[in-house]
């Protein structure tokens, strides 16, 4: 891969469409399948000769896993490294090593999902992980000057009763830990619609929580607008908005941000070719795009790895770039002076 502009590198810049669990690299799936003894998924033929060598993930297991063809096989590719997750201080490590790469990557701020659905699905309490990941993240932030905030994420395909009990959870835990800032839906949305979640989206905004959805990234613009009617404040990928030309004016008239994720879109199928992204045209749309990573190691990305793409393959210039970046911060939910603080690193590159 070509290396990373040093302007991009350098350029301030902030991750809002970040899951935790998708950022393990190989290496690190691998070292806690050895600490836990993780028997490999049954019935998976692909496992049949590594079985054989002992029940761990190697790390050339971890990066076939990586390797999908559509966006069901990523879920479950997602789901094979949630289950290697089983302790607080897994979450620690993991929340610890994310910081360093945002750091590396030139990241001062970061909105990352946690998925509270993977662990009430396992009958997991989902508190000790928080506190495990919030340790990361204190230190992480002492150790690289990077801020994060969490956002609560319910598995859309679980159901509606399983994403208010997400909804119950975040907001029971947001008094302790107030880096919990939101909730979004993630997961299947054709098996989940936006418009089912609508009281409990309600109820979350009653009680302080911002309001996160992916949408219109496996199913089309109907999608993107329910999000929107149930409340959603930024789209999470929004990858078809533009077969529908309303959608597109309304988005660009109530500046709404869009977490496009390129690699990602790629990597799972939900856009054939690299070439036919819709990014330059939402942003020559007038849209409040922001580049995103996604799951980044699974994506073989990084979030400047997404700028980079941006100006390889799409002509985006460095001005452009950095207005990407300043809609990061922008679209983020850091109070108003530190978004101001951002703006103004962002111009001085
Ligand atoms: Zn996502």
């Amino acid at each position: 891969m070509d290396p990373i502009s040093p302007f991009i590198l350098s350029l301030p810049k902030a991750e809002l469409h970040l899951h935790l669990e998708g950022t393990l690299t190989p290496q690190t799936v691998s070292e806690l399948s050895r600490k836990h003894n993780t028997p490999l998924p049954v019935g998976n033929s692909r496992y049949k000769a590594d079985e054989r060598s002992g029940n761990f993930l190697s790390v050339a297991d971890v990066e076939r896993l990586y390797q999908y063809k559509d966006f069901v096989g990523f879920l479950q590719a997602f789901k094979s490294i949630a289950d290697r997750l089983r302790t607080p201080e897994d979450y620690e490590l993991i929340t610890y090593r994310m910081m360093q790469q945002l750091h590396a990557d030139g990241v001062l701020h970061a909105e990352v999902y946690i998925s509270a659905g993977i662990l009430h699905w396992r009958g997991e309490e989902f508190e000790p992980f928080v506190a495990g990941a919030e340790r990361g993240r204190i230190t992480g932030e002492r150790d690289f000057g990077v801020s994060v905030l969490w956002i609560i994420d319910a598995v859309r395909h679980f159901g509606v009763e399983e994403a208010q009990r997400v909804v119950e959870t975040a907001i029971s835990l947001r008094e302790k830990y107030p880096t919990i800032i939101g909730i979004g839906i993630g997961g299947d949305e054709s098996k989940g619609p936006a418009e089912q979640f609508r009281r409990t989206y309600a109820f979350a905004k009653q009680h302080g929580l911002h309001l996160l959805a992916h949408a219109g990234e496996s199913v089309g613009p109907e999608s993107i607008w329910a999000a929107i009617n149930i409340g959603a404040e930024r789209i999470g990928h929004g990858l078809n908005a533009g077969q529908d030309p309303d959608l597109v004016d309304m988005l660009a008239e109530r500046q709404i941000p869009i977490e496009v994720c390129i690699s990602s879109n790629i990597r799972t199928g939900c856009c054939r070719k690299l070439d036919e992204h819709p990014v330059k045209k939402m942003f020559d749309a007038g849209l409040m795009v922001t580049l995103n990573s996604d799951d980044p190691p699974m994506f073989g990305t990084s979030l400047a790895r997404e700028y980079q793409i941006a100006r390889d393959a799409f002509g985006f210039t460095d001005d452009q770039l950095r207005e990407l970046a300043r809609n990061s911060f922008e679209a983020s939910f850091l109070p108003a002076e530190r978004k101001m603080h951002f703006f103004s690193i962002c111009d001085t590159k």
